[in-house]
């Protein structure tokens, strides 16, 4: 079987404008507050509620969507069957990066899933800024009780100058447990890998991939589960920003509506039940 989980990484636009003013690009509550609410709205009536949004956790928002309104509706969302996970986005965007940096991600990670529960909120499931990861990220998932990780782009190797943000060469393009020592391969830690799903050098990515080819993509995937005789867990990926525009949401529904056709999209909690 082929089973999909969809998931929103929680960036608005701004963020990534490196010109603007810090001002300008500081997440705005009221914008924020009406995209998500879409994505809710919007997740309940194609997927039944089942979907995760990756709360963005950068210095410029450290700890803006561990806050009211958001808090609520984290709260709505978990109700109807979806999650709220981390999305830690350590940079500054085409300036400086730092997902090697074991201290810093430990510190980040840890007080924002402290926060989160703090909340009431269940924090199982992550994804790093721009797909990026380093070897400590596994152990520190493990300490903070998240089991699932969602940075795993097949293939991606994204650099600034010297300094490796992401390097998913060689990874499995289907669910794995990962290894301690290198991220890219199977191994003994508790930590489940969900990569983007993948097929040819293209990805279940809705800004970069067409309907055509989010087809090509299920249909290969669908096949390779049952050649291999094994279940297939892939992630899908979208982002809070392009629940702006009525055109664009039109699109995404779209596109899962299409996906819905080769897989089945699960809630955290299903998730667990089938890797077990
Ligand atoms: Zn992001």
């Amino acid at each position: 079987m082929l089973y999909l989980v969809f998931t929103v990484d929680g960036d608005w636009d701004e963020y990534f404008y490196k010109n603007l003013s810090e001002e300008e690009r500081a997440p705005k509550v009221d914008v924020l507050r009406t995209l998500v609410q879409r994505e809710i709205e919007m997740a309940e009536k194609i997927l039944g509620g089942r979907f995760i949004h990756f709360a963005h956790t950068s210095y410029r928002a450290r700890d803006f969507f561990i806050k009211e309104p958001f808090l609520e509706l984290w709260k709505k969302l978990a109700r109807n069957g979806g999650d709220v996970g981390l999305h830690c986005h350590e940079d500054d965007p085409y300036k400086a990066y730092y997902y090697q940096d074991a201290f810093r991600m430990r510190s980040v990670i840890t007080e924002r899933a402290k926060a989160f529960r703090k909340a009431g909120l269940t924090v199982k499931s992550y994804r790093s800024g721009f797909l990026g990861f380093s070897n400590k990220i596994a152990e520190i998932l493990e300490e903070n009780n998240i089991y699932f990780d969602f940075s795993c782009e097949p293939g991606r190797y994204f650099t600034h100058e010297d300094y490796i943000i992401s390097d998913w060469r060689g990874a499995p393009e289907y669910n794995y447990r990962m290894d301690y020592k290198d991220h890219r391969k199977e191994g003994k830690s508790n930590i489940w890998e969900i990569p983007i799903g993948a097929s040819r050098g293209k990805y279940l990515y809705f800004e970069k991939a067409s309907l055509k080819d989010l087809e090509k993509i299920a249909l290969d995937l669908k096949q390779r589960s049952l050649e291999n005789k094994r279940d297939i867990v892939v992630s899908v990926l979208s982002h809070t920003y392009e629940y702006a525009s009525q055109d664009r949401i039109k699109d995404i529904e779209a596109k899962l509506t299409l996906l819905k056709k080769y897989g089945t999209f699960l809630g955290l909690k299903e998730l667990q039940d089938i890797l077990d």
